[in-house]
């Protein structure tokens, strides 16, 4: 256990022990529950640009056994350690059972900086990535499918997916090796921004409880709420995106590695993502209070802070300083165990990582279903329904005797998209999860919402675990 206790899987830990004591797990399988069932640390040679080699360190992690497929994201940055795969495929375990997606967790993780390496270069190391995976069987619609996460998107993951096809040719289903592909490679709409779709979804339904919102001083509901958020990447454009646009929250903060934005009447999210984008610094924007050090940013004025981008933001060195009366951790593991204690005594809200993000996963698992069956999820069913609505319209009218107004007629009687399917079901998986954890929390007088995120998971590996059994 002890190579396992870094210091992301320590704070991980910490709160998987502080859950159980509100649970009667027999310790041998709570320490099988909590530990990480398999890691692969690999080194491979790719070559550079210029001919030279670098040697490159990788990791892939399955946590949990007790449901497979495994599941969790591929990240690529220079600070990869094997610490961070594990942690991080540990809260995938949790993750997966807060909202029903029945997988195990896993991570992977290599150490390198993309947005320093060419596109070459990464197509190299992504498909001999993925060739080591193969090779230890770490990879498979089966066995661990992994997907997106910081530093990677759909382009690496259509690279994994062929890979995978070159090298075990003929599998019927091996589109389902990956997820969070392209649509021209089996991907599902909606997958692109299901995580900060869900982060919206998430923190609607907390700040939709006047009860919980009260003692913040705040009113319920995310209208004109002001909320920075740090990280602009896939989570953080479309958390706020969602925020802004759907929401009418107002966007203060915009935090990013180069510095920040600042500006108490609300950013245009769009506008300052689509700039970004331009000139690749968020500091050479004229909009706002340009703030160079990121970090400050997260100690600004706000109601709303939203964490997006990667693990121990916040601390126990500047969890004193933070002034927003909500975090929530779209990113995983953003605030640390010391950092969260802190908040707790000041009265800071957590809507906590293993609940908060995990619409990615969801969609993630809508995409490997659409794959196993080979057909899209509004195909056989979108004309029947249309045709359906379309007959009971016709009979409302009759006997009625008048017509439905033309634009009300086209509603009723539209088929769904099967964006429109995936959207709808991740609403109803993240607004069921929140209120079952929130239910979990008063029933049980539990200290947090984290906490009940981590009874409720750790009750259901549990019981998975006794009713398969041990074998031998
Ligand atoms: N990397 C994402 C996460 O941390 C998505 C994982 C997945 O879709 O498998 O939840």
């Amino acid at each position: 256990m002890t190579t396992q206790r870094g210091r992301f899987f320590t704070s991980v830990s910490r709160s998987v022990e502080a859950a159980a004591r509100h649970l009667n797990i027999e310790a041998g399988l709570l320490e099988q529950i909590q530990c990480c069932n398999a890691v692969y640390r690999m080194r491979f040679p790719v070559e550079r640009e210029d001919g030279t080699i670098e040697v490159v360190e990788a990791y892939r992690a399955e946590h949990s056994h007790h449901r497979l497929p495994v599941k969790g994201g591929i990240r690529f940055a220079p600070t990869v350690s094997q610490d961070e795969v594990i942690a991080l495929a540990a809260l995938m375990t949790y993750k997966c059972a807060i909202v029903g997606v029945p997988f195990g967790g896993a991570k992977g993780g290599v150490r390198v900086d993309p947005f320093a390496r060419s596109p070459r270069f990464l197509e190299r190391m992504t498909r001999r990535y993925t060739t080591e995976l193969v090779k230890k069987n770490f990879i498979g619609p089966s066995i661990d499918v992994p997907a997106p996460d910081y530093g990677t998107g759909e382009r690496e993951m259509a690279w994994i997916c062929d890979t995978y096809d070159v090298l075990c040719p003929n599998g019927m289903n091996n589109h389902a090796c990956v997820t969070g592909k392209p649509l021209s490679l089996h991907g599902i709409p909606g997958r692109r921004e299901a995580t900060g779709l869900g982060v919206y979804l998430g923190i609607r339904e907390a700040v939709a409880e006047a009860e919980d919102m009260e003692p913040l001083g705040l009113k319920p509901g995310l209208e004109g709420k002001r909320i920075i958020v740090q990280g602009l990447g896939n989570v953080g454009y479309y958390a706020a995106r969602y925020l802004q646009q759907e929401g009418g929250a107002v966007i203060v903060g915009i935090a990013e590695r180069e510095g920040g934005l600042f500006d108490p009447n609300g950013l245009d999210v769009e506008a300052v993502f689509r700039l970004r984008k331009e000139s690749g610094n968020l500091l050479k924007l004229e909009v706002g209070e340009k703030i160079a050090r990121s970090e400050e940013l997260l100690e600004r004025d706000c109601d709303l802070l939203v964490p997006a981008a990667l693990e121990n933001q916040i601390t126990a060195e500047n969890a004193p300083r933070i002034r927003a009366k909500i975090v929530a951790e779209a990113a995983n593991g953003p605030v640390d165990w010391e950092g969260q204690e802190i908040l707790r005594q000041r009265g800071v809200f957590i809507i906590p990582d293993l609940y908060l993000n995990a619409g990615g996963v969801t969609v993630s698992y809508f995409e490997w279903l659409k794959n196993l069956s080979h057909v899209s999820f509004d195909r056989m069913t979108s004309r029947w329904q249309e045709e359906s609505a379309r007959r009971l319209v016709e009979t409302i009218e009759g006997l009625a005797g008048k017509s439905v107004e033309a634009v009300m007629r086209r509603k009723l009687i539209k088929g769904p998209k099967e964006v429109e399917l995936v959207h709808a079901a991740l609403a109803e998986t993240m607004t069921t999860a929140y209120r079952r954890l929130r239910g979990l929390q008063r029933e049980k007088d539990l200290p947090d919402l984290r906490t009940a995120g981590f009874v409720y998971a750790l009750g259901q590996v549990a019981l998975t675990y006794r009713d398969m059994g041990i074998f031998p």
